[in-house]
């Protein structure tokens, strides 16, 4: 891939996600300039709630089409809860993202930067590194089930957690590939074969089954409730973590906490054989309450893009666009810093002394 165009979707969406993105793709384009990398840029103003009011849906009707010729998808934040209803605008996007265009694996860093201060007490950069792999199309995440009794003493809900063996085995390999392509080639797998007594033992063996076939990776496996206390008491002892649609989304969220600012956290929607486009976003949302100050963090959409390009084979590219992150990070100039990293600067700044850190690449 490394050698060929990469075709970027370019969806802002709504709220910061507006803001940041013009900072994201400057960065981009500065690594492409740097690495003459061939990098083609198209813009959507779909995917957003200003989108939704004018046409009366989130998105037209050949978005699928618009957007398949694309190899990735480099997407901001979606929902205004004042203009249009989460469900509304996040069902009507970003969801149909990652149904329709199967993307089945949800990537998150957990990296301990420098400049950040982990809220784990004595944690310093390198401490903290490594990956969670969450599913991201079934497991507890169903909508199968319902209401028995409804309204009377013996009420009672049933919703069904389902795995597929296609579904668990392709999450794994993609875990366990991970893993492989690492120094430390470390998987850690969560489940709760203790209290849930059909799902989570056939997870627990697919990961056996699947061990074989990568040898070279260590395995733990641990139940979700110590895995927990685990990332807070020694997250230094992860490599990746891979975990079910629930709890990789628990663990996403406990992961990045450890390491700082949501401000700053990437991650990638992906389908792995590129028989459709893979997305790429900062974890946090539009953010309606500091939209329109111009001082939301970019860093998380310019990691992303940092991600996207890792994702895609440009590995070089890749690792210099990480190491201008982190040394602007580590410079902690309070001038240039955002307020959620304790700075009095802006996205404008931020952003740009990472795209000048860029192009000052040797
Ligand atoms: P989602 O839309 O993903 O459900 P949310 O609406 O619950 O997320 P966010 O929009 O991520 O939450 O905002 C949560 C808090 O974090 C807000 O107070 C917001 O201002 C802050 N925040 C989010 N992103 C940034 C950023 N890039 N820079 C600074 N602060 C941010
Ligand atoms: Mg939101």
């Amino acid at each position: 891939m490394a050698s060929k165009t990469l075709k970027i979707a370019v969806v802002p969406g709504d709220g910061i996600g507006v803001e940041v993105m013009p900072y994201g793709v400057r960065c981009l384009q500065a690594v492409a300039q740097k690495f003459n990398l061939s990098l083609e840029f198209e813009h959507f103003n779909f995917a957003s709630c200003d989108y939704y009011e004018k046409h009366g849906d989130m998105m037209p009707a050949d978005w699928k089409e618009k957007l398949s010729k694309f190899d990735a998808i480099y997407f901001g934040a979606v929902g205004m809860p004042d203009q249009v209803p989460d469900n509304v605008s996040l069902w009507g996007s970003l969801l149909k993202f990652r149904r329709e265009f199967d993307q089945y694996i949800n990537l998150r860093p957990c990296r301990l930067m420098p400049g950040v201060k982990s809220p784990l007490a004595g944690r310093k950069p390198g401490d903290i590194d490594f990956w969670i792999v969450r599913e991201n199309t079934e497991g507890e995440y169903s909508s199968v089930g319902g209401t028995m009794f409804e309204g009377t003493e013996r009420e009672t809900v049933i919703q069904e957690t389902i795995m597929t063996r296609v579904g668990v085995d392709r999450v794994l390999r993609y875990a366990f590939d991970l893993a492989a392509s690492r120094p430390r080639k470390k998987l850690t797998s969560a489940t709760k074969s203790n209290g849930i007594s059909i799902t989570m033992p056939y997870w627990d063996s697919r990961v056996r089954e699947m061990h074989k076939q990568f040898p070279d990776v260590a395995v733990e496996q641990y139940h979700i409730d110590i895995l927990t206390a685990h990332f807070v008491q020694r997250p230094d002892s992860f490599d990746v973590v891979v975990g079910s649609n629930l709890f990789g989304d628990i663990l996403s969220d406990l992961g990045p906490a450890c390491t700082g600012t949501i401000g700053i956290a990437p991650s990638g929607n992906i389908n792995p054989s590129g028989e459709f486009p893979s997305l790429f976003e900062p974890v946090h949302g539009s953010a309606p309450d500091i939209f329109g100050k111009g001082i939301a963090n970019p860093v998380g959409m310019i990691w992303a893009g940092q991600m996207m390009l890792h994702h895609f084979g440009f590995t070089e590219a890749a690792a210099a666009m990480l190491s201008a992150i982190e040394n602007v990070l580590a410079r902690a100039d309070l001038e240039i810093m955002t307020a959620d990293m304790g700075g009095r600067g802006n996205t404008q700044s931020l952003g740009e002394a990472v795209e000048k850190e860029i192009l000052a690449t040797k």
